[in-house]
């Protein structure tokens, strides 16, 4: 079971001058020179429906991308027929060759398609170039590689065998298709929520979210690209309802790979059940899902370090990530300081469109976010128990940007400090030093989701008195660093509670949920 030795793909840092930059800026110029005319990908097939929904970046609503062909119930039902064909070569294709086809996808990524994932993510999704980087290329290169590895680590799992029996297991790809639904924020976790199942012998039907369908496109081309065979995984766009009622209803839907809202996985998985009886197998149903990601420091903390912890952790990809920091603790002795810090970092932070490579800060993905994340703005404005000291304004006329935003109240279960919010808004609440378990018993008590979190503190007992009282509210606990940019292969990534079900993206345990494992005992 042995492969090349994964490796996380080194990030690139696009300084002026640099020839990545160079490329970087041409492949933006090169997709702007050409609007994509996009199709859904069935059975290797284009499908255009001309029933086409037109494509702008969150950040210039005036410039058109191209277009994207929608779908309906039919093309989803075409995509299963063609995965269920395929699956029948696919699934009793060696692991070898299944595993060479993702590991040169990782090294096209790593090479000439890397400008293009990026320049597409940087215009699509509204990424800045070194969030582009670190998403689109390195953690999707990373996903590829890592994942090969581990595959071999579920095949060497083996039974013992006496002389006379002979006993294996043999790992087969669960029976019928998988669902992949993938989110807008991370181009590699729609790409690897694909890839993971297919990398064990299954077949997928994909329907990416509409607001990512540029470099949805691109990892298209890039799975061809790499020899993955027609069918394998396929990719349709139509309304979520709608797909949802064909592939929820279909006997040989065996799992659902999820990563979005926790009320639609919800509503899915009760879907799921109330169909129980129709499928031929128990389906698989492995989702990330909502997030409300808390950093807490102790009186013992250095300050400086929990600034930036903050606005790295709360403001990266406009907060736009299911690990982004949305709340803070801050102890009485340093939160002023900590405070005034955060300022001064938020207010350094520009914002505008990712092409210019010195905007940190973009827009946000689309008109639903951004008055969803300007109500709750507008709620803490309104409010007496709250007071916006940095950012706070939003304009939408060009495009949906909206400042970082901080927010510190004096009502640890207010609003912004519980709910989900999924933009730039940050809700510190200042606690009193010396009641710092008190504190952490709240934090566990409001602690709705379980995906990220962050402790900072110099002192080993306060951190391990956290890491003990806080052991169900965070899939990921981050000591003294941003609970953000988990990296695969180091930090295997999910939450529990309302966060997911925990199969932690790259690694093993993810790749388990998508086979059926035969036990097999030969006497002699
Ligand atoms: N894995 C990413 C991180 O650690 C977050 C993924 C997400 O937002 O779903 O920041």
């Amino acid at each position: 079971f042995q492969v090349p030795m994964a490796e996380n793909e080194p990030v690139q840092g696009y300084a002026p001058g640099s020839e990545e930059k160079e490329e970087l800026q041409a492949a933006i110029a090169e997709l702007k020179s050409n609007p994509i005319d996009a199709p859904m990908v069935i059975g290797g097939k284009e499908v255009r429906t001309g029933n086409t929904v037109s494509m702008h970046p969150p950040h210039d609503h005036a410039y058109n991308l191209g277009s994207f062909h929608m779908g309906d119930k039919s093309h989803v039902e075409a995509a299963i027929n063609a995965a269920l064909t395929a699956k029948k070569e696919w699934a009793n294709t060696p692991w070898q060759d299944r595993a060479a086809i993702f590991l040169k996808a990782a090294e096209l990524l790593a090479g000439p398609f890397r400008a293009r994932m990026n320049a597409a993510t940087m215009l699509c999704q509204s990424k800045n170039a070194f969030q582009a980087e670190i998403d689109a290329s390195c953690e999707l290169i990373d996903f590829f590689r890592y994942n090969v590895q581990y595959m071999t680590e579920v095949y060497a799992e083996q039974p013992e065998s006496a002389p006379g029996i002979w006993n294996r297991l043999e790992y087969r790809p669960l029976e019928g298709f998988i669902f992949a639904i993938t989110p807008f924020n991370f181009t590699s976790i729609a790409a690897n929520l694909c890839a993971a199942p297919a990398m064990m012998g299954n077949v997928v039907v994909w329907k990416p979210s509409d607001t990512q369908i540029y470099s949805a496109q691109v990892i298209m081309d890039l799975f061809k690209a790499a020899g993955l065979p027609d069918g394998v995984i396929n990719m349709v766009y139509c309304d979520g309802p709608a797909a949802g009622d064909v592939v929820f209803n279909h006997p040989d839907f065996a799992g659902l790979h999820f990563t979005g809202s926790t009320a639609v996985f919800k509503h899915l998985w009760k879907t799921i059940g109330t169909n129980i009886d129709k499928y031929k197998t128990y389906p698989r149903i492995v989702g990330e899902t909502g997030g409300k990601d808390f950093i807490i420091a102790h009186k013992s903390a250095n300050a400086k370090e929990v600034a930036t912890g903050i606005s790295r952790g709360a403001f990266e990809f406009q907060g736009q990530k299911c690990s982004a920091a949305s709340r803070a603790y801050l102890p009485s002795n340093i939160a002023n300081e900590i405070i005034e810090q955060v300022k001064t970092d938020v207010n350094s932070f520009k914002m505008g469109n990712p092409e210019d490579f010195s905007n940190f800060i973009n827009a946000v993905i689309d008109e639903r976010s951004f008055d969803k994340i300007a109500g709750f703005i507008d709620y803490a404005k309104s409010s007496d128990d709250a007071e916006i000291i940095a950012g706070g304004n939003y304009d939408k006329s060009k495009g949906y940007f909206i400042e970082p935003t901080v927010i510190v109240t004096k009502n640890v279960k207010f609003k912004t400090m519980c709910e989900e919010i999924f933009g730039p808004v940050m809700t510190i609440y200042i606690y009193d030093a010396d009641k710092f378990e008190e504190t952490l018993e709240i934090l566990d008590q409001t602690s709705e989701y379980a995906l990220t979190g962050a402790i900072f503190s110099t002192c080993r007992y306060a951190i391990g008195t956290a890491t003990k009282m806080l052991e169900n509210c965070a899939g990921n606990f981050y000591i003294n660093d941003k609970p953000t940019g988990a990296v695969v292969g180091q930090q295997p990534f999910g939450g529990a509670r309302g966060s997911g079900t925990n199969d932690k993206a790259g690694a093993a345990m993810n790749l388990l949920r998508w086979v059926s494992a035969r036990t097999i005992k030969e006497t002699f």
